[in-house]
Order: C-alpha cells, then structure tokens, then sequence
C-alpha cells in the first residue's frame, strides 16, 4: 500500500502543494488575506480520491480524502469515532465544525508524513499553535504533540515569541517550557518587559505575576551581589594596605596591627579617612602600572576598565546606597 499512495500523490503534490501549504502557513494570522484565499481553495493531496481513501472530512467548505485506517493507527480518537455506533462510524462524510481548512491540512499533513505525501511540514512559531491544539483533541500524542512540545522547547525564547509561547505552555501545561518563558521575563528590564507584555492589555493579576516575579529575581541578585562586592572593596584595600603601608598612616586608627578592621561599611559612614582611601584606589587602580608611592595623588587618570565597566571615586557612594537598600530591605 505504502508505495501505491506515493506514486499516486507525487504527481499531485509537485504541482501544487508545497508552496501553497507554505503560502498558507505564512499568512494563517491575516485575516484578510486569509478570506481572499477562502474563495480559492488550496490544491493538496487530501483534495481529490486517491488510492481507497473512504472517509471524507469536511472543514467549511472544503473536503479532505482521508483513510479511516491511517486515522485510526495514530488517533485514538478517530478510531474511537469509526468504531463507535456513532454515524461517524458510517458516514461517508464527516463535518469537523470549528476548524479552520489550513490548520487541518497541516495536521494531516502530519499525520500520513511525508512518506505518503512528499510534504514535509515543520513545526514553526506560524503553525504549532494549531498543531497542538488539533493533536491534544485527537490525541496524535507522539507524531505532533511531543514534537510541537519538542519546538517550543527549543525555539529561542525572544521579546516578540515569549508571552505566546507562555501563553501555549500555561494551555497545554508544559512545565519546563513555562519555566522557561518565566526566566526570560524575570530576566528583562522594565522596558523590555512593557514593550513584550504590553502592560495596558494584560489583567492586573498576570501584572502583578510578573513584576512581582522581577522584583524578586532582582533582590535576590541583590542579595548575591552585595556581600561580593562589599567584599572585593575590602579585598581592594586590605590589597593596598599591605603594597603601601601609608595606608595606615593615613587611617591609624582602622588599619593597626592591633585592633582588627571595623565592617567596610560602619567604617566608611563613621570615617571620612577610610571612604577618601577607597575612592584613591579606585581611581588608580588602571591597567597601567604607577611608580612612586600610594600618597602622590599629584594626578588621576581614565578610571574605565573597558568602554563600560568602572571602577572610581564614586564607588564609596555607591557602597552607602547599597547597605541603605539593603538595610532596608532586611527590615521588612
Ligand atoms: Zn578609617
């Protein structure tokens, strides 16, 4: 049987099929383009008869030749239905209300393959929603379903596919792949996030959902980030204390050899000294070596360790902001 049906549709297929399965696919969310092609049904190899098809599908005004055997081997739904005592089970002509012509053709295509119907169909952003929709209702479980889970697994999460993809893995429970849907938000800045979420066209909850999910992302980052960043600036001057013992002269009193170094941050809102320490290093710390000693401030120069990332005399403010957040964040 199996060669019988590819001889029979190749001819069939070449002429018309491909592109115009592929045009279909494309324009499948213009409605307009969409109502114009209505009127002019897509030539493809469910159109006619062909090698003992015995079941006729019908989706609007369009007839897809179907085998009640093929639907059967992978539907358990379908075989349910020719089974049944049901007219389905009987009836010649079977009227599938609600779909659309286009997304059934690529289900079908599916289905048989491109063994019986030299069409190869991908899963894309353009079709999979259908593919899932028409494969969970007839159960098509290991031909589409898990394929189409497979894609959305895969396919690169953007700002443009990310809230569809979400909204296809909340409908169809896909756990990983909402998971992944929900790092990328977390991930996005508050602009990226209003331009993908369109704040104005989404409930307040699911509003709620995702700056609530960013905020916390965000105090947990900073809550990673503070005590290594608090503790490189130590790091930095524990450095320069031990390269540059003027170090100690200019802050006795928090570098002797006696008294062991107050918390960085205590230190710099009680000492003035220690703060003016910190913002020396920053500044001179460049890639490129200095000769004489850590007192000669006689000159500063570029504090940019690349086109964007510093290190300078701001960073004692920085500090104070970051232990208030912090601090704050701690009380509540
Ligand atoms: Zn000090």
């Amino acid at each position: 049987m199996a060669s019988s049906v590819t001889e029979e549709t190749e001819c069939k297929v070449e002429n018309s099929a491909v592109d115009e399965v592929t045009a279909c696919n494309s324009v499948s969310f213009d409605v307009t383009v969409q109502d114009a092609q209505e009127k002019e049904k897509v030539r493809h190899c469910f159109s006619e008869p062909w090698v003992d098809s015995d079941v006729i599908l019908v989706v609007e005004n369009e007839k897809f030749h179907v085998h009640r055997q093929i639907l059967s081997l992978n539907s358990p739904v379908f075989e349910a239905m020719f089974k049944s005592q049901f007219k389905e089970a009987t009836a010649n002509e079977i009227p599938l209300p609600g779909k659309k012509p286009n997304e059934v053709l690529d289900f079908l295509l599916k289905v048989y393959g491109p063994h019986y119907t030299k069409t190869e169909v991908h899963i894309t952003m353009g079709n999979v929603e259908h593919l899932l929709h028409l494969s969970d209702e007839y159960q098509v479980t290991e031909p589409i379903f898990k394929p189409c889970v497979k894609f959305l697994d895969e396919e690169p999460k953007t700002k443009e596919n990310v809230m569809r993809i979400l909204s296809l893995a909340e409908l169809f429970n896909l756990e990983k792949v909402r998971q992944d849907c929900n790092d990328v938000l977390k991930g996005m800045s508050l602009e990226t996030l209003s331009d993908t979420v369109q704040f104005q066209n989404i409930d307040r909850d699911k509003l709620q959902h995702f700056l609530t999910q960013r905020i916390e992302f965000l105090e947990g980052l900073l809550k990673e980030v503070y005590p290594q960043f608090i503790g490189l600036a130590e790091c930095c001057m524990w450095l320069w204390g031990e390269a540059n013992k003027g170090l100690a002269e200019l802050c006795p009193i928090h570098y002797s050899d006696e008294k062991p170094a107050t918390n960085l941050v205590d230190r710099f809102k009680e000492c003035h000294k220690c703060r003016y320490i910190l913002e020396r290093i920053a500044t001179r710390t460049c890639p490129k070596r200095r000769r004489g000693r850590f007192l000669d401030y006689s000159d500063t120069y570029g504090t940019y360790y690349t086109s964007r990332h510093r290190f300078d005399d701001k960073v004692s403010t920085i500090i104070n902001k970051f232990s208030q957040v912090m601090t704050q964040s701690v009380k509540k």
